[in-house]
């Protein structure tokens, strides 16, 4: 139905020249038209036409957060005023915004992208999409909406909060498919369920946001709401917003769209790949970007490869959801940790919830020590902690190799935050 969004790609090998094409062509538009890129890369002494293969992207510089919060207003600009047609900031809480410029091509490019997560996730130009994301200068709900009109489906553009008007418009409007954070569509699955409406509503799939959200959020997701699926979008406003991949109806993992930017995973300490399969930084270089090309950009968020073809068959390849930020890295016994392992293992685990505390400790032996603290599960029986907490120890054990003790606490008794909660205390300087 309609047209498709999908790239006409059949083989790796195909991809491999595609993407070595965009890379020869960003490159070398970027030293060109860009003073920034220009120096970065005389400094490092490389030239685009070193860049002969896809293994040559490892002679390029990086580019990092702070490079665009230095360049403000305009960091990367790579075009005339005149070609750009539009701007987006991200909402960045320290220092200066991230500002970001788009010529038409690349509003262009980031619609089919959008486009193209909607048609992964199994939308057609029949369903009606309500967007529950914000609205601003940031990319969430102008991005929702470019992706929906793409498709030629038909847009509810709400923004976030306004419950009694989402309730209304589910209903009225038989909305099939609701775009929100996890928090947010977990709130309307609970409205829904108090105002009696699950049989009055026509939703059939949930689309979320980045936002961290547990096996057990997604079930309550589909319970309260009726709906099939809860699908995973991805995107930051460096690489044009959301919309740059999502994972399809077998949930195996975000397939990303590798023919429009190249994903390297890198390990944040050496910067050098790691193995396929391991945890590492994404790092990305756009392929077609215009206005604000990307080379080698340190998003500092963690994720894995997911080394396999999907079971949908497609040749776009996929990375396991976020993992967490590189920036909260800790060290124990000479090993690097991130949070979002330990959450990971956690959102895996029976018999916890989702909010939970690492604490860091050296005793007399001089050894350091990790304790995690997790809290039971909503309504969960306290005669299963043992059980529940050492197999989460085998769990850590095995996966981060280090050892951990794992406490259970009641459900409700660690704090909440609205921003960003504070997971790992480290005591170890403290005595
Ligand atoms: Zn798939």
């Amino acid at each position: 139905m309609g047209r498709s969004f999908m790239p006409k790609i059949r083989t790796e090998r195909e991809l491999k020249r595609i993407q070595l094409e965009g890379l020869q062509r960003t490159v070398t538009h970027a030293y060109k038209n860009s003073g920034f890129y220009q120096k970065r890369f005389d400094d490092a002494g490389v030239k685009p036409k070193q860049i002969k293969s896809l293994k040559d992207i490892s002679k390029l510089p990086f580019t990092t957060a702070q490079d665009l919060q230095e360049g403000y207003p305009f960091p990367l600009k790579s075009v005339p005023f005149e070609k750009i047609v539009r701007i987006h900031a991200s909402s960045g809480t320290t220092g200066k915004r991230k500002v970001l410029c788009y010529t038409q091509k690349d509003i262009n490019d980031w619609a089919n992208m959008f486009a193209r997560c909607y048609e992964m996730a199994g939308l057609t130009p029949k369903d009606r999409v309500q967007i529950a994301v914000g609205y601003g200068v940031w990319t969430a709900g102008v991005g929702f909406q470019l992706g929906v009109e793409r498709l030629g489906a038909m847009a509810i553009p709400i923004g976030p909060g306004n419950i009694d008007m989402q309730c209304q418009f589910l209903e009225d409007f038989q909305s099939t498919v609701l775009c929100a954070t996890a928090s947010m569509a977990l709130l309307m699955g609970e409205e829904v369920e108090k105002r009696g409406l699950k049989d009055r509503v026509a939703l059939k799939k949930v689309i979320m946001g980045s936002e961290r959200s547990s096996e057990a959020m997604r079930t309550r997701m589909k319970d309260l709401l009726g709906v099939e699926h809860v699908y995973d979008i991805t995107g930051l406003t460096e690489l044009y917003g959301p919309g740059t991949g999502i994972d399809c109806a077998y949930h195996e993992g975000i397939h990303f769209w590798a023919d429009y930017y190249i994903l390297e995973l890198l390990n944040p300490e050496t910067l050098e790949p790691v193995q396929p399969g391991e945890t590492g930084e994404m790092v990305v270089t756009t392929l077609r970007k215009e206005a604000a090309p990307l080379i080698r950009y340190r998003t500092r968020d963690l994720t894995r490869l997911i080394p396999k073809r999907c079971s949908c068959g497609s040749v776009l390849p996929m990375h396991d959801r976020l993992l967490g930020r590189s920036d909260d890295m800790f060290i124990i016994r000479a090993v690097n940790i991130y949070p979002g392992q330990i959450d990971y293992i956690l959102s895996h685990s029976n018999g916890v919830g989702s909010e939970y505390q690492i604490h860091l400790k050296r005793k007399e032996d001089g050894k350091d020590y990790m304790a995690v603290r997790v809290e039971r599960e909503e309504g969960g029986d306290p005669a299963g902690d043992t059980i529940h907490a050492s197999a989460i120890e085998e769990e850590i054990k095995k996966q981060i190799l280090v050892s951990g003790k794992v406490e259970i606490v009641d459900y409700g008794s660690l704090p909440r935050s609205e921003r960003k909660s504070k997971r790992v205390f480290d005591h170890r300087e403290e005595s």
